[in-house]
């Protein structure tokens, strides 16, 4: 049977309850179990897929085609290991279960309520990772604040599920903030008192509270939120602010937080987390030798998780080259007019985003025009694929009318074309191409020489792709395609001959990028970016 840990938070949003839950993970995983993390967001959508990234950040897209929410890009940055749908749980997926399940005659004449049906659904759902894998420790993480009503039914489903299970084989660890009032000079635990408090109504004890602080946490205080919290001394934890989250495994290392946690679950210590490899990463990302500048084009620039995996993958390829790497959103709308060489000198390298929708097509148009004419490296992601060979049809092969049917859906010449499999779909949630799709790669190509092997597996979130009608053309030109779905054929990198670096992927690497293992593409793309400032 696996052992689960539960992590709740309180007084304010955004404490950082994913970094935790993922910084546990790894240290637990250091000492030798199989850990995996899940995600409960109380939210009505189904999953995040239909969310505008301005309100809730990046959708991550798993290998079997779930979309997410972005924490569990942390857990698989921090864990190197693949997350899957059974890993994120929203209320519209419990309800839809349970409704489904209403209609199928499954509760014949039975009311159906929150307490059992909606709690055992939930309750299912921590439990169904068990059955996928033999994990020694589940992780989850309870998305929202403790006090909101949305949080409610996840958290009787906690107390009902710790109460069926046993005190030795799940505890909840309370992530909340203690607060440094500078008029009064001192750290203040009242909203941490509160927050507790307001667990415990719903008949919750936390075992284990982990204190966010700008200023460290003396004896004494700790010794007052264990009495009022009624917590042992040595489980209130401290995380301090961190200047990375790559530190924060390091500093709950320090706090003792994965011993804790062991003793709570009555399980063997294991060996000492080493962290040899989290450590020489860390190493090189806080000491580089050099530095290169990176615009990312797009359009969610005001918002930094809307990108949160690209602003990632650039930490673990720049630590690979010992480089940092400084990434300048550039908003592509304010390339439409105005003088782009102006907005993109002095950039090593140029990445165009992801995205859906017309807005700012333009500029990233425009941009590209300029990195392929002045040997800049480039690197497009599925959008930014497709506004590649937009460009190159319009100015370099001279197709008047060339575009993405997703932006002139009459385009004399639609290069880039919803895919076959599309044309019917008209409902918007979970319907794109999404996960897991093995690619081809062409010798010799810079993605080979960047991955080291011919067959590749890279996940994706596109409804349009490169149209087949013009693969003749293409392949007398100068824009190769260099990778290729084995069995659709469809197109899924091209690349310019005669560039240092201008590579467009419809798939999204920073999908995949670990700590332990950076993504080959962008190491290569700060590698060339180093090259250019160099040279
Ligand atoms: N909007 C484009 C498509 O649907 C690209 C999607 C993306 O960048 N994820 O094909």
């Amino acid at each position: 049977m696996s052992k689960y840990i539960f992590v709740t938070g309180g007084v304010t949003s955004s404490l950082g309850k994913g970094i935790i839950s993922a910084s546990l993970g790894k240290l637990l995983q250091e000492r030798g179990f199989k850990v995996t993390i899940q995600k409960f967001d109380p939210y009505i959508n189904i999953d995040p897929g239909t969310l505008n990234p301005y309100e809730h950040g990046e959708c991550f897209v798993t290998d079997d085609g779930a979309e997410t929410d972005l924490d569990l890009g942390h857990y698989e940055r921090f864990l190197n290991s693949p997350t899957s749908q059974a890993n994120n749980v929203t209320t519209g997926r419990v309800y839809q279960t349970v409704i489904n399940k209403e209609r199928a005659g499954d509760y014949l004449g039975k009311t159906v309520q929150v307490i059992p049906h909606i709690t055992d659904e939930i309750k299912r759902r921590v439990t169904l990772l068990e059955h996928q894998d033999e994990y020694d420790i589940i992780i989850t993480e309870v998305g929202g604040t403790v006090g909101d009503i949305e949080s409610l039914p996840y958290l009787e489903a906690l107390r009902q599920f710790k109460q069926e299970v046993g005190k030795k084989n799940c505890i909840v660890l309370h992530l909340t903030l203690i607060p440094y009032l500078s008029a009064a000079g001192e750290l203040k635990t009242k909203p941490t008192q509160h927050s507790v408090k307001e667990l415990l109504t719903t008949g919750i004890q936390p075992d284990i509270l982990v204190c966010r602080t700008e200023r460290k946490l003396t004896k004494e205080l700790r010794a007052k939120l264990s009495r009022f919290c009624n917590v042992e001394t040595n489980s209130v934890i401290e995380a301090m602010d961190a200047k990375t989250i790559y530190d924060v495994p390091l500093l709950m290392l320090k706090e003792k937080l994965d011993e804790i946690v062991l003793r709570k679950l009555n399980l063997r210590k294991g060996k000492e987390p080493e962290l040899i490899a989290w450590k020489d990463f860390l190493g090189r990302h806080k000491n580089p030798t050099n530095e290169v500048r990176i615009a990312l084009v797009g359009k969610y620039n005001e918002l930094q998780d809307a990108y949160k995996s690209i602003y990632e993958s650039f930490v673990h390829g720049g630590a690979m080259n010992e480089c940092k790497v400084t990434v300048v959103p550039i908003h592509s709308q304010k390339l439409e007019s105005g003088d782009v060489e102006e907005a993109l000198k002095g950039f090593d390298g140029v990445l165009i985003a992801p995205g859906f929708g017309e807005r700012g097509i333009e500029g990233k148009i425009r941009a590209i025009q300029y990195v392929r004419e002045n040997n800049i490296p480039f690197f497009g992601i599925c959008l930014g694929m497709q506004c590649c060979v937009v460009e190159y049809f319009q100015n370099v092969l001279n197709y008047k009318g060339a575009h993405s049917s997703e932006v002139q859906p009459d385009a004399k010449h639609p290069v880039i074309d919803l895919m076959p499999d599309q044309i019917e779909i008209t409902q918007k949630g979970g319907t794109m191409r999404l996960g897991a799709y093995d690619c081809k790669l062409e010798k010799g190509s810079i993605a080979y020489k960047a991955y080291g092997k011919i067959t590749i597996s890279e996940r994706h979130r596109h409804r349009y792709e490169f149209n087949p009608k013009y693969l003749e053309v293409l392949e007398k030109s100068t824009l190769k395609a260099t990778g290729i779905n084995p069995k659709t054929g469809l197109v899924e990198i091209v690349e310019l001959e005669d560039h240092p670096f201008y590579v467009g992927v419809q798939f999204h690497p920073e999908l995949k990028s670990t700590v332990e293992l950076p993504h080959p593409l962008f190491t290569a793309f700060i590698k060339a970016a180093l090259k250019h400032k160099l040279s």
